[in-house]
């Protein structure tokens, strides 16, 4: 059928658990997931080119420069920004890209690609979303204050995603995703492949050649 790959775009609070979503979802369907850019320190378990690519600011900004960046943002006083040769590729061999980054990229994004889709992921509740931060430990509490703030500003532009998920059972959250994919697949836009070739047979079929 429509073999055009959806470019699938991943925000939600700091703490809501988008990276185990996003690892679950890999795990379940035809998916790729872009590897951005940050200035921000790794943590303990990162490596760079699988969780980021570690940059320095200077590398960062000639980035931006050379336009080899799809987006960027500032959050909490480092840079992120996505890697336009790897999402525009892969969306070019038919791969549904996941690119997992704030709102103010992610709208950035629906800005260029207007059939992106939009996905926002939050826990059940704000006290949960910061029992997971503190539980995870990879950030002071300065950095988690830093954090809960920019997620009250971004709970108002929420309306602004095409679907929000609620992350309380992981299984669940991956597979309400993967089923959103699978219906956006199926949006009659995006058949274009499909209506043609019936429209042909149609044609076919009136001259009598069917
Ligand atoms: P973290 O430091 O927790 O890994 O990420 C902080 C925030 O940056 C998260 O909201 C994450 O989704 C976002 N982020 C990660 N990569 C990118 C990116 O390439 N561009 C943008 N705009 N945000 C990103």
């Amino acid at each position: 059928m429509n073999k055009k790959g959806i470019l699938i775009i991943i925000s939600g609070f700091s703490g809501a658990g988008k990276g185990s979503v996003v690892k679950e979802l890999l795990s379940k369907g035809d998916y790729i997931l872009s590897i951005s850019s940050t200035t921000r320190a790794p943590r303990e378990y990162e490596e760079h080119g699988r969780e980021y690519f570690f940059d320095t600011r200077d590398d960062f900004e000639s980035m931006i420069d050379n336009n080899e960046l799809i987006e960027w943002a500032s959050y909490c006083d480092n840079y992120y920004g996505t890697p336009r040769k790897f999402v525009e590729n892969n969306l070019e061999q038919g791969k549904n890209v996941i690119l997992e980054i704030e709102m103010q990229g992610a709208l950035d994004v629906k800005a260029q690609y207007d059939d992106a889709v939009l996905i926002f992921i939050t826990a059940p509740s704000v006290a949960e979303l910061k029992a997971r931060l503190e539980k995870r430990g990879t950030e002071s509490s300065d950095i988690i204050n830093k954090r809960l703030k920019r997620s009250y500003e971004e709970a108002e532009v929420i309306n602004k995603y095409d679907y929000i998920v609620v992350n309380d059972d992981l299984q669940k959250c991956a597979n309400d995703i993967n089923s959103i994919i699978n219906a956006e697949h199926k949006r009659a836009y995006r058949s274009g492949e499909l209506k043609e070739r019936l429209k042909d047979e149609f044609a076919e079929l009136l001259k009598g050649e069917i």
